[in-house]
């Protein structure tokens, strides 16, 4: 975080304004977590505040607080379109590309307010006029705590604390990932004496399946494909399997790192199908030195990190798996 962005930020909030907070499409922790935790910081600044999230997120997820109070574009178009065009300032969180708040691209783009960026994803698009971009960061939670621990560390209540230990959770995978650092266990320290109750946080997120998401996994894992001679294995998940266990939002999450707990395994990939909006939805996951960011653009047209990144296709799942084959034999000499 630098200077030039502090002051910016400083001087942008020392008067009430309007402000929209945007996580990416199809939310995960870290976004809502973020999102949410500048939310009660800003409010207690007295800011008029909304969280807008592009579409719905998993249940998993809907506890968290203030979350009762998210607009939903796909819920209400109008609303939230006003609340886009009044805004002063209009904060984007856990993204780094407009294209990834998809139907609101527009919207924000054409909008009037100050694009103010948080982000820990590579390759930042250039549209805020503040941007705090760290591809290091374990998380944009971390971000948001040594933001506002910077500007007023009393701020940090049990609200604050719940929704940011939330997404440091999940974006580190419980802390075990590499960018989880000593700097990322004293945030969570302070959290946790702030009020940040761990035990029910995991309880919430990863012992809160429905006895379908179960049947679902294990359909997942019994299509299990390892790529011949290289250590890499892809799952799919066609629509018809999806339904046969009544799929929800939010299942599916966490499926494409079971293939990384093979032993000797570096590169794990999922295929679901969306019918409705005619896609394969492609996540990756990487161990090591090998970068699905890299592969995801290149082949993809996704993105993410080193190690894990998501993208899509817009052809058949079979046509989508031959093209995914295709494109890891073009790789192979980086295993
Ligand atoms: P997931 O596989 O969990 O959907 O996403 C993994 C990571 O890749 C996340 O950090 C997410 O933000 C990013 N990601 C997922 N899908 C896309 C995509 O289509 N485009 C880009 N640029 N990033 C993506
Ligand atoms: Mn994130």
């Amino acid at each position: 975080m630098n200077e030039l962005f502090i002051n910016g930020l400083k001087q942008r909030i020392a008067t009430p304004k309007k402000v929209v907070i945007l996580p990416h499409r199809n939310a995960d922790g870290d976004a809502l977590g973020s999102t949410l935790a500048l939310q009660h910081f800003l409010i207690k600044m007295n800011h008029e505040t909304v969280v807008i999230s592009p579409n719905d997120y998993p249940s998993f997820l809907k506890w968290l607080p203030g979350e009762d109070q998210i607009l939903k574009y796909s819920n209400t178009p109008k609303t939230v379109r006003d609340k886009i065009r009044e805004a002063d300032l209009i904060f984007t969180l856990d993204f780094n590309s407009l294209s990834r708040i998809e139907d609101l691209t527009e919207v924000v783009k054409n909008a009037s307010g100050e694009k103010i960026m948080i982000d820990h994803h590579e390759a930042p698009e250039d549209y805020a006029v503040l941007q705090y971009s760290d591809p290091n960061m374990s998380s944009t939670c971390e971000m948001v705590y040594k933001l506002i621990k910077t500007l007023d560390a009393n701020a940090i209540d049990e609200n604050i604390a719940n929704c940011l230990y939330t997404g440091m959770m999940t974006d580190t995978g419980s802390f075990r990932y590499p960018a989880t650092t000593s700097e990322t266990h004293r945030a969570v320290a302070h959290l946790i004496e702030a009020g940040a109750n761990g035990t029910q946080i995991h309880q919430n997120i990863y012992d809160s399946a429905s006895f379908s998401r179960l049947k679902l996994l294990g359909i997942t894992l019994s299509n299990l494909v390892q790529i011949p001679n290289l250590p890499i294995v892809f799952m799919t998940l066609n629509q018809n399997e999806l339904e046969s266990c009544e799929y929800k939002k939010g299942d599916t999450e966490g499926f494409v790192n079971y293939g990384l707990s093979l032993k000797g395994i570096v590169f794990s990939c999922i295929m679901i199908e969306n019918e409705n909006e005619g896609k394969i939805k492609m996540s990756f996951r990487s161990q090591g030195t090998f970068s699905v960011n890299d592969f995801a653009r290149t082949y993809f047209d996704g993105g993410g990190h080193h190690n894990a990144a998501g993208g899509m296709s817009m052809e058949s799942m079979e046509k989508t798996v031959a093209r995914f084959k295709k494109a890891v034999s073009e790789i192979s000499d980086q295993f």
